[in-house]
């Protein structure tokens, strides 16, 4: 815990709720300063105290609760799966799932037009097709394979992690599958069948307005195809090829012979054929605009390189698309091979590559040789294994070392840089490589440290926020996020999660005034503040991730 402030107290008290005998008496373990705002801040540790129960911490004249119990995170990990739910395109949202929040849907897609940037023969401009459900990206109503396609791809890795480890129950399993199985269903009408290149976006011109789905009357579009959003969906066919192995199969690992799992790996093929012919394809919507009308401002989620495309789809690819292209994937997968492990984003997807090595490098510690039969390609393979581990275990490590001297105990958040757009999406995602290097190791430090950078996001933070909506004593109300301004219920949707402190403040303009400019605390719950507090799919998949897995982690201790 972190105290900080005017609060003077230099010893703290832990109780049962309810009674006033201490538990424990606390001391702070270390004093740190913020090198942003000065503030001096006292680091209490009461891990010691483990009965399960409800506690109350006495600070001076101030109090506070939690709960020591082997459930804590279960409600979270859930609600974070649902936020999915909630962000479905084109359908009712039922009661006995979304509770107050059900409602009606919107944006049926069967009416979506060919844009004159994505247009061929076969397609002309002006074409209609049907391109229905998939899920909301963010705060707006558009679906952009990009974020989606990583979305997905990050959940199902940790899926296939805690199935492997029969840690996930059926049920969970389910739920799992079925949450990317609708946005699935939605990206295979993202590929143009004539060529196999997938269309960037499924976008209105200009955002909608704060309304609610069924108010929406602008045309829907798909755009330019281009090499990211190809490459990003040939990932997620062989990932999802894997992952239905997993949930179907109900074996530790999917099974390599399986016709399913190649089927909709092979569904990917050729938007990697698309992609390997088209490696100029890139996105650049402002040249786009300069050439077709009508001209589209919505996300564009551009990108300059899409060689960590390339190295997690030749991965995918090769890990499930058996007989597929298995000489081509390899020697791509060497080829753009990062030389140091960097975490993860929509824009830098090489990290899902790395996963899906170091997945494998699971199998084989546990079953030894992958394949019953000679396999000529195992020397490369386990060549590849090692490099991965070894970069992410060094990334790992160099984190951890920011810890001592932190202010809030965590790994990530002590420089500058570590707040930007979204920067609460990165905290969960460095937990995540976290969580990996524990599994890798068992060294109980990665997964330590792992708990304390969601400790930050809930709430041990400069803002004493937690960044997820409906948890926590104080969360935000007012998020940057159509569904939640239109639907006529004060409490926002919850189990999103914001994007948190931004220095950048892109959203000066909307937003008016921010309470702070340190990097920490640049953050403000008002509906404008996109910058700080929009939702999006790709930070709550970091979310589901990160506390799917700590909750699991936590029973099994
Ligand atoms: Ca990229």
């Amino acid at each position: 815990m972190t105290l900080e402030g005017i609060n003077p107290a230099e010893t703290i008290y832990i109780c049962r709720k309810d009674s006033e005998e201490p538990v424990l008496e606390c001391h702070p373990v270390r004093i740190a300063t913020s090198p942003w705002s000065g503030k001096e801040r006292k680091i209490f540790d009461f891990s010691q105290v483990t009965e399960p129960g409800r506690y109350t911490i006495i600070a001076g004249d101030e109090t506070a609760e939690f709960i020591i119990s082997e459930t804590a995170l279960d409600a979270l990990a859930e609600a974070a799966l649902k936020g999915f739910y909630h962000q479905r395109s084109g359908m009712d949202l039922d009661s006995a799932i979304a509770g107050k929040w059900a409602r009606k849907g919107g944006h049926p897609d069967t009416l979506v037009y060919i844009h004159g940037s994505a247009a061929t023969q076969e397609r002309p401009e002006g074409t209609v097709i049907s391109s229905p459900k998939g899920w909301y990206d963010a705060g707006d109503y558009n679906k952009y394979v990009v974020n989606s396609a990583y979305s997905m791809g990050l959940m199902a890795n940790v899926f296939r992690v805690l199935s492997m480890k029969r840690l996930i129950t059926r049920e969970e399993s389910t739920r799992f599958w079925e949450e990317l199985e609708y946005n699935h269903q939605w990206l295979l009408t993202m590929k143009d069948p004539s060529d196999g290149g997938v269309y960037h976006k499924l976008t209105t011109p200009s955002f909608e307005a704060f309304i609610h789905p069924t108010e929406c009357r602008q045309k829907r579009y798909v755009v330019q195809k281009s090499v990211t959003a190809s490459l990003d969906f040939a990932a997620v066919c062989a990932e999802m090829g894997m992952t239905w192995g997993t949930h179907f199969g109900g074996n530790l690992l999917w099974d390599i012979n399986t016709r399913g799992v190649w089927e909709k790996a092979e569904d990917g093929a050729g938007a990697y054929r698309w992609a390997k012919e088209n490696p100029d394809a890139f996105y650049h919507q402002d040249k786009m605009n300069g050439m077709y009308d009508p001209d589209v401002v919505t996300g564009a989620y551009g990108d300059g390189s899409a060689s960590d495309e390339l190295f997690w789809a030749a991965t995918s690819q090769y890990m499930a698309n058996y007989p597929g292209d298995s000489d081509v994937y390899l020697t791509d997968v060497i080829e753009n091979m990062p030389e140091e492990f960097t975490l993860m984003s929509w824009g830098n997807v090489a990290a899902l590559g790395v996963f899906n090595w170091i997945e494998m490098e699971m199998h084989h510690r546990k079953w030894g040789e992958f394949y019953p039969i000679h396999n000529p390609e195992a020397e490369q393979e386990k060549e590849i294994r090692t490099r991965c581990v070894k970069m992410l275990m060094e990334y790992c490590d160099k984190a951890i070392e920011a810890v001592e001297g932190s202010c809030y105990n965590s790994a990530y958040g002590n420089r500058p840089e570590d707040f930007h757009w979204g920067c609460c999406s990165s905290f969960c995602d460095q937990a995540i490589c976290f969580l990996y290097a524990y599994e890798l190791t068992n060294d109980r430090k990665y997964l330590d440290n792992a708990f304390r950078n969601i400790n930050y996001i809930l709430g041990q933070n400069a803002t004493g926020y937690c960044y997820v909506t409906g948890f926590g004593t104080k969360s935000p109300m007012h998020p940057h996020s159509r569904l939640c301004a239109s639907d006529g219920i004060e409490e926002p949707i919850p189990g999103l999660l914001v994007g948190g402190p931004n220095p950048g403040q892109q959203d000066i303009v909307e937003v008016k005034r921010y309470s702070s400019d340190f990097p920490d605390e640049s953050y403000e719950d008002v509906e404008p503040s996109y910058a700080s507090n929009e939702i999006a799919i790709n930070w709550n998949a970091s979310l589901v991730a990160a506390i799917t897995w700590l909750s699991h982690i936590g029973n099994e201790l």
